[in-house]
């Protein structure tokens, strides 16, 4: 594998052909981790999601039989304690991207509308537990929620030992992460938590997949614990995809490397009928079924493995169709020059940096004919213009088609935006990891744990 490879290696060399905007955004999103950061559109159409008819009154999806819903509750007078994902970008005190309070506006104000005092909690950041780090405050989130919602938010600093708090008022309370014993799911921590109120709400889908004690730990000790709304269109449309697909079920998995998304590879290879793979994936895959690649991104040591996977596929009659052409270039940057090579012809001082315009069509065909697609990774550098046509082209194919559509991951959520189709994706999953990891078969312990709670 090349040295040096991702999107943030080349940041500096957008600067000056790239939109202003769109260079912020990608260097804000690349700061702060591609995979959990969200455009400001992409959570607007989520929030409209969530109060979307066909995600409540239609065929529900999820094994909802053993979860408490917040839906489900009276929440008149009552203290309600809701742990969201603030877990925004700040820089020098401001946020500069506040989509994720924008997605979270609506279960605060049903709440609010229900007659509940409403406590809200979030992580930020990566602080060391025991020590205040004002870079990782949640106060401007507290007067950004503020404007937000028109109304005043009390923010608490020292909240661990409760305090006051009357019916339609909104208090945030300071980064759980400051408590020592949240990493860890501490109990007594999570006693602490559950104390505050009377319901304890769990709508934060982006840290569903992590047992902290303010995801997990306080469900077992809350008087009343639940999902949010949030949390439970998230988990409807994952299920929809994956545990009640409509077949043919397509998936598209893009992206650098296999190493990170083996687990995705592997579950996937057993459910859809058809895998597409795109960007340094696709090179492992390419190079695993003997195709000269060159200088191209790839995984040396996952070649037995894409090996393998390409051998179960074809066991379970699944498709894993690979590119017959690409689009290679002799440097990666901004100003490289692309030339499209069928599959045969890769030179070995070629770069592949996306699919190639015939391959784009036959994928595309494979999408038309799904009746469930799941995306997550983009197909190639889609962030350079001269390599994101194949990406774009997944994209206007997905917004074409009449499949249910679910995509997720940073960076195919800002491939989305940057190709204007967020508004034609059935479903824009928010969660980054947590998606990926239901993606990959496996349990959210914050899920798991209100299951085993209401049941
Ligand atoms: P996220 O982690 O944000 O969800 P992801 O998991 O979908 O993103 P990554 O594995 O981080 O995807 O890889 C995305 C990056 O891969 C993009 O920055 C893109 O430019 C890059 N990429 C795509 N195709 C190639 C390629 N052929 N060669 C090198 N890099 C590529």
């Amino acid at each position: 594998m090349l040295p040096g490879w991702g999107l943030s290696n080349y940041l500096v060399s957008l600067n000056g052909i790239c939109h202003p905007e769109r260079q912020r955004r990608i260097s804000e999103l690349d700061l702060r981790s591609f995979a959990d950061a969200q455009d400001d559109k992409i959570i607007r159409k989520m929030a409209s999601n969530t109060q979307d008819d066909k995600y409540h009154h239609g065929h529900s999806y999820f094994k909802e039989k053993i979860m408490l819903k917040m839906s489900d509750l009276d929440l008149k007078n009552k203290r309600v304690i809701i742990r969201e994902d603030f877990n925004v970008p700040i820089a020098n005190g401001k946020i500069t991207n506040d989509a994720r309070i924008k997605a979270a506006l609506p279960t605060i104000e049903l709440a609010l509308k229900n007659g509940a005092a409403v406590i809200l909690l979030s992580h930020l950041g990566r602080p060391t537990e025991g020590t205040i780090d004002s870079e990782l405050s949640l106060s401007a989130v507290a007067d950004a929620l503020s404007k937000c919602l028109n109304k005043p938010v009390r923010f608490i600093s020292d909240w661990l030992n409760g305090f006051d708090i009357q019916p339609g008022e909104i208090v945030l309370c300071e980064n759980t992460r400051f408590n020592v014993g949240e990493k860890k799911d501490d109990a007594l921590l999570s006693q602490k938590i559950a104390a505050l109120g009377d319901i304890f709400v769990m709508d934060a889908f982006g840290a569903a997949h992590r047992a902290e004690a303010s995801t997990h730990g306080v469900v077992q000790y809350a008087k009343v614990a639940c999902a949010g709304p949030l949390l439970m269109t998230e988990l409807n449309a994952l299920g929809k995809a994956m545990d009640n697909p409509e077949h043919p079920l397509l998936a598209i998995v893009g992206g650098s490397k296999v190493s990170t998304k083996l687990g995705v590879l592997e579950n996937l290879v057993n459910k859809v009928d058809c895998l597409i793979t795109g960007g340094g994936i696709a090179n492992t895959f390419l190079a695993a079924a003997g195709f000269p690649i060159g200088k191209s991104l790839y995984e040396k040591e996952f070649i037995a493995t894409a090996q393998q996977l390409l051998k179960t596929a074809k066991e379970r009659n699944v498709q894993i169709p690979l590119p017959v052409d690409v689009v290679v270039s002799k440097e990666f940057s901004v100003t490289a020059k692309a030339t499209v090579k069928g599959i045969h012809d890769v030179s070995d001082d070629d770069l592949i940096l996306d699919i190639g315009p015939t391959t784009a069509t036959q994928f595309s065909h494979f999408i038309q004919s799904a009746k469930t697609i799941v995306w997550n990774g983009p197909v190639g550098v889609f962030e350079i213009p001269q390599f994101s046509e194949g990406t774009k082209a997944i994209g206007e194919a997905i917004a074409h088609s009449k499949a249910f559509s679910l995509a997720g991951g940073g960076d195919t959520l800002a491939a989305i935006d940057q190709f204007h189709l967020h508004d034609k994706i059935s479903y824009l999953s928010t969660g980054g990891g947590a998606s990926l990891e239901y993606i990959e078969g496996k349990v959210l312990p914050a899920v798991a744990i209100l299951e085993k709670h209401a049941s």
